[in-house]
Order: C-alpha cells, then sequence, then structure tokens
C-alpha cells in the first residue's frame, strides 16, 4: 500500500490528502462551505455530521465527482484539479457495497484487479494471491466461492471492502460504510474496520452521522454542519473539548448547561474548575450518599446494568443522572449527588 516512505523520509508521500478552502454549490445551496481538511497518509479520519451538512458532497468531491467552484484538493502535494477520478488512485466504498450480485467474492474482489491485468499489471496467479490475501484481511477465508446473494450484510461490505483495497488505493473513500447495517453487527463491524485499515496500512476518509462510528474507526474526526468544519482533531481533543454546545449534544453528551446553572453546579461540584458551560454525560451525575450536591428524584427507570433517573438538583435543574442497582429512588426520595469530572467537558463558547 502507498503510504509514508519511511526510507526515504519522502515528504510529499506522508502529506496525504490536503483539502484548502473547498466550496461546493448546486445553485443556490452552498453544500460545502471553505473546508480545510487533512487526511495525513497512513491515517484514518472521520467527517462525522447530521444529514444534510455536506459530508457525501465532500467525499465525492474529493473523488473527482463534484467540480469545486472554488479550493484545491491535493494528495501528496500534488493538486488533483483536472485529475479524473480513476486516475486519483482512490478507492470508494458505499452504504450499499454495491457488489456484483452475477459475480461470486473471489471474482467481485479481483474486478479491479483484472480491470488492471487487461493493462498489463497482474498475472492471474498473482490475482488469485492478491484475492486470498484479501479475503484473509477481512475474516473471509472460504468465502471466494460464494455467491453474494447467500451473505450477510455484514459479510457484502467487508467483500465492498476487499474490492476497495484490492489495488491499493493510495486514499479509502468510505461513505456510511456501515449505516445499512443493524445495531449489534454495526458495533462489531465497526471494531473490524478499525482492525483492517491499519493492518492494510490503509489512509482513508470516512463519512458518517453515526459519532460510535466515528469514534470506533478513525484516529481523527471532523465535525461538519451546515457545510462547514466546525472542528476537527484527535478523537480525545473533540470528545474531551467540544467546540460548542452543539458540538457536544452531536457527540452524544446528554446535556449542555451555561449561565446560573452551569456555575450553580460548579460551585457546588467542582469549585476549583473556571467553566462557565459544560457538557454532561448522562453518567456524569451519580446518586451517591457522599456527594455534594443534593437533589429530589423526579423519575427512575431501571435497566439492566443501572438505574436512569431524572433529578432535580438543587440550584443546577432537572439533569439525568444514574443510580447503581440496588439504591432507593423512589419519585420524590431526597438524595445526594456527585459528579464525575473525567465525564464532562467545558464548552469554551456556551451554547
Ligand atoms: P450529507 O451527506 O451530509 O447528508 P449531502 O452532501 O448529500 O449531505 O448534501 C448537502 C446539501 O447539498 C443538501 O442540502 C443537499 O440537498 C444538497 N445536494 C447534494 N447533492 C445535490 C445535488 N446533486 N443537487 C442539488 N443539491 C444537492
Amino acid at each position: 500500500m502507498v503510504s509514508t516512505d519511511s526510507t526515504t523520509g519522502d515528504s510529499s508521500t506522508s502529506v496525504g490528502l490536503e483539502v484548502s478552502d473547498l466550496t461546493v454549490r448546486f445553485g443556490a445551496t452552498v453544500a460545502v462551505d471553505q473546508v480545510d481538511l487533512d487526511v495525513p497518509a497512513g491515517s484514518v479520519v472521520a467527517v462525522l455530521g447530521p444529514s444534510g451538512c455536506g459530508k457525501s458532497t465532500l467525499l465525492r468531491a474529493v473523488a473527482g465527482l463534484e467540480y469545486p467552484a472554488s479550493g484545491s484538493v491535493s494528495y501528496g502535494g500534488r493538486d488533483l484539479a483536472g485529475v479524473p477520478t480513476h486516475k486519483r488512485g482512490f478507492a470508494l466504498m458505499f452504504q450499499d457495497g454495491q457488489l456484483f450480485e452475477h459475480l461470486d467474492v473471489a471474482a467481485n474482489i479481483a474486478y479491479p484487479l483484472r480491470l488492471r491485468h487487461s493493462r498489463g499489471h497482474r498475472s492471474r496467479l498473482a490475482q488469485r494471491e492478491r484475492v486470498a490475501e484479501l479475503l484473509d484481511l477481512v475474516g473471509l477465508e472460504g468465502y471466494a466461492d460464494r455467491s453474494p446473494g447467500t451473505l450477510s450484510g455484514g459479510e457484502r461490505q467487508r467483500v465492498a471492502l476487499a474490492r476497495a483495497l484490492a489495488v491499493d488505493p493510495r486514499l479509502l473513500l468510505l461513505d456510511e460504510p456501515l449505516s445499512a447495517l443493524d445495531r449489534g453487527l454495526r458495533e462489531r463491524l465497526a471494531a473490524e474496520l478499525h482492525d483492517i485499515l491499519r493492518a492494510a496500512g490503509a489512509t482513508a476518509m470516512l463519512v458518517t452521522h453515526d459519532q460510535e462510528e466515528a469514534f470506533a474507526v478513525a484516529d481523527r474526526m471532523a465535525v461538519m454542519r451546515d457545510g462547514r468544519i466546525v472542528q476537527s482533531g484527535t478523537l480525545e481533543e473533540v470528545w474531551s473539548r467540544p467546540a460548542d454546545g452543539w458540538t457536544a449534544q452531536f457527540l452524544g453528551y446528554a446535556t449542555v448547561l451555561s449561565d446560573d446553572r452551569a456555575r450553580r453546579l460548579r460551585e457546588l461540584a467542582v469549585p476549583t474548575a473556571t467553566w462557565d458551560s459544560v457538557a454532561l454525560r448522562r453518567s456524569a451525575l451519580r446518586v451517591d450518599p457522599t456527594g455534594p450536591l443534593t437533589a429530589r428524584v423526579e423519575e427512575a427507570r431501571v435497566t439492566p446494568d443501572q438505574i436512569r433517573v431524572q433529578l432535580d438538583v438543587d440550584g443546577a435543574g432537572s439533569l439525568p443522572a444514574v443510580a447503581d442497582p440496588g439504591t432507593d429512588v423512589r419519585v420524590g426520595a431526597q438524595v445526594r449527588v456527585s459528579l464525575d469530572t473525567s465525564r464532562i467537558a467545558p464548552i469554551p463558547q456556551g451554547i
């Protein structure tokens, strides 16, 4: 796979994808609005955003399938304006895999190799060996002769991934690759996708609306809203410091507090902190007899692992919290509450 050339230290290959000040319009709609995005060679970057934010258009512009109104897309330091899709050395994988139903699994994976072979790149034996290697990589040994119609959704996506990796693309573009799968399978396959991409040494850009998928698969993420990248960084940077309240909630924080409620919570529970706005995960507040906060139980719902409660916290108002199984959290009960500071994030710009 083409990636960093560590023997020569050639920085032009380690640069990877650079999107600079890119704007894509459809008539009056600005689908991608002055976007900057880097995908260093060997890394996996997720572009995370809600439906309609412009992430697929961004991916398509990188692939050369949409034409930017302004800005540039380059790879390895080379501007790709005017370079057609099939000459960019990129591979695409979509939500529905788009397998050829009349070909078996091996032939599906070999398809891009055969296109190359017709241009004299690989012998048939080398093709078969490469297909076996790819089946092994995606955990589908023994599936070579299967027809796509006999595969589960997850197996189909793994075949699609093997096909996308077949010709060692210098950049893999993944458009919601797991979204069509049901939840349990999606989680498992996200972890596998993470491992497969690393094992292949792939450079990849993943676009998704699913924050769990982004966290499970990527090294870095860029959060997109209304055509713009609102925040980018490592997973840890973005997760621990969401740029604003919208981003925090989109990332899965349960509540964002600002103004008096946030200040009151801070004074009572973390007096050394300096934030004025804060995002809380559902489990940030816990019913705890030694906690510094007092509250009244408004609602309680037992789940297999814990009790989910809604509390009226003195000074901070109605907030979600958790309690250990067996805790007395009858509606109306007075309880004490602690705040787990590893489950909160300060918000710099308020809501
Ligand atoms: P996402 O992938 O985040 O759901 P898209 O990139 O598909 O978002 O769309 C971003 C915006 O651009 C939306 O407002 C969408 O309606 C619009 N759009 C996307 N493709 C086209 C197109 N081919 N023609 C006109 N408008 C489009």
